[in-house]
């Protein structure tokens, strides 16, 4: 007897998009569940923020240009898709990260455990604190942990347990990268909340990172075996779009690009039981007995407002952070000496309109070829961003202007590019996981109906790909379970 099928349909075709479309085709084979699905994109192209382009021998990439190999899932995506032996490590020869600092690059230290320093010797040679600086981190192994571990923001975080100078000149830098945000709004629970749990345990983040770092294996320690804390793809991150477009497109999966999803509405024929229909800017409604919105928050917040004004009220508040990248290729002859490394991060304190700046055919083999170097520089995110008003031109000249200042880099680019981000970046604030709580609450009748991607729990790669895969789960038990 032939088993019914059941309709999903995905919004959004970034990398969340995609991994759940990808997870859902295996689980549906594992489970012998017949699952007929539909993948919506309103852009042209696959992969979201995803974004590589080949400009001569060049490969730019316009958004993110590698992932955490120490959190498991992008790795093993790659390695379902045929990938593994596409992945390339950083280039060790160049292993150095640079902090701009007063007035000049100073190497970041090692004893760096993701952002938090753990050997005090390398930073009292460094001079990139200070000795009362140091001394005053030194207490981290001293001070009583909080009695009541409520969310509290980056910044008050690591300012009460490493000191101020700390967090401004090696904290805040390092994780302005990531987020673009101001680690005065950002909650440690929705972002890091690991510290939190070793403050609670050790009683100092510093002992509670060296015991982390004893227990691991050494393989755990650097990520998988072989692999750089970051690793990307030979023909950059598009690699991985391009292989799940082809696995989900064999596996059956309707993809439907250029197709804006306008709203969503809502029927059931029985109690409990819901019907989808997704409205679409040019084309068919597409009816679906699940939906999983792989959209931006603010996306999000549009297509469940007549379902749950409250929903979308509280996915609205989720605020975004707008970035812009810069690629600029330089001939290698013409740059001097401070060009070394994979680059650095400018702290806030510092007032510049630099975030940070890679210089990304030194870090990544085979971007550019030998005779150039290829950098990437990232400005905007919270409070930086009016930068971004400014035209191409004038957003160029200042980002020149901060390499010259900070590297010495004052040669003619001979090739310049730059991608607007707007509200691209999420922003985990104080609350953010009470939210996330009250969302599910708000849309907890519409049984069916899933919210996935960047802006929930996990703004990197092997986040949304994690939580994608976890939403598929869900999918599929949901559908297993729910009488026809
Ligand atoms: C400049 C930059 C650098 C980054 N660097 C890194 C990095 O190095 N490493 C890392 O791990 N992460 C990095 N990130 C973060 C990471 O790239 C993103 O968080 C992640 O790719 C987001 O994936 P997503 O699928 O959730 O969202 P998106 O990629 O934004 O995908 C959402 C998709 O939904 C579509 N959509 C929206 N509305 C509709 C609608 N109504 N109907 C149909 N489709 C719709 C959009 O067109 C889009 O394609 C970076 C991000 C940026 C912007």
């Amino acid at each position: 007897m032939a088993v019914p099928s059941r309709h999903v349909a995905i919004v959004g075709g970034g990398i969340a998009g995609l991994a759940t479309a990808f997870a859902l085709q295996e689980r549906a084979a594992e489970t012998g569940l017949p699952l007929p699905c539909t993948l919506i994109e309103a852009d042209s192209r696959w992969g979201g923020k995803i974004l590589t382009h080949r400009i001569g021998e060049f490969l730019i990439e316009a958004g993110p240009d590698s992932f955490l190999s120490q959190k498991p899932w992008g790795l093993a995506l790659c390695a379902k898709l045929g990938l593994t032996d596409r992945l390339i490590n950083t280039n060790e020869d160049q292993k150095k990260t640079f902090v701009f600092s007063r007035g000049r690059l100073r190497e970041l230290p090692e004893g760096l455990i993701v952002i938090v320093p753990t050997e005090l010797g390398p930073f009292l040679r460094s001079g990139l604190l200070s000795g009362a600086g140091i001394a005053r981190m030194a207490m981290d192994f001293v001070l009583p942990a909080k009695r009541k571990p409520g969310d509290e923001s980056l910044a008050a975080f690591f300012r009460r347990r490493l000191g101020r100078e700390a967090f401004e000149r090696v904290i805040e830098p390092l994780m302005a990268g990531i987020y673009a945000g101001d680690a005065e709004q950002i909650s440690l629970r929705a972002t890091f909340p690991r510290f939190l749990e070793m403050e609670q345990e050790y009683g100092s983040l510093i002992r509670g990172m060296l015991a982390g770092r004893k227990r691991a294996t050494p393989t755990q320690r650097e990520g998988e075996p072989g692999r750089s804390m970051f690793v990307t793809l030979k023909d950059g991150l598009d690699e991985m779009v391009r292989a799940l477009v082809t696995r989900v497109k064999e596996a059956g999966v309707t993809l439907m690009s250029e197709r804006r999803v306008e709203a969503l509405r809502v029927r059931s024929g029985r109690p409990g039981v819901w019907t989808y229909d997704l409205l679409l800017e040019h084309g068919p409604v597409v009816t679906a007995d699940a939906v999983v919105l792989a959209t931006p928050a603010y996306a999000s917040a549009d297509l469940v407002r007549p379902l749950s004004p409250g929903a979308a009220g509280l996915l609205e508040s989720i605020p975004y952070a707008s970035t812009a990248t810069v690629s600029l290729a330089y001939s290698a002859s013409e740059l001097g000496s401070s060009v070394c490394g994979f680059g650095f991060v400018v702290p806030r304190v510092e007032r510049r309109d630099l975030l940070a700046a890679t210089w990304t055919s030194l870090k990544w083999p085979h971007r550019a070829p030998t005779s150039h170097v290829l950098v990437r520089c990232y400005v905007g995110g919270i409070g930086r961003e009016e930068i971004l008003k400014t035209d191409d031109e004038t957003l160029v000249r200042r980002v020149r202007e901060d390499l010259a200042g900070m590297a010495g880099v004052t040669a003619q680019p001979a090739y310049v590019e730059v991608n607007r981000w707007h509200r691209s970046m999420p922003q985990y604030t104080l609350g953010h996981l009470e939210r996330l709580e009250d969302i599910q609450a708000s849309l907890g009748r519409y049984k069916g109906l899933w919210l996935t991607g960047a802006a929930y729990r996990g703004i990197g790669i092997p986040d949304c790909i994690r939580e994608a895969t976890e939403t598929a789960t869900q999918v599929v038990r949901y559908l297993s379970a729910s009488p026809l």
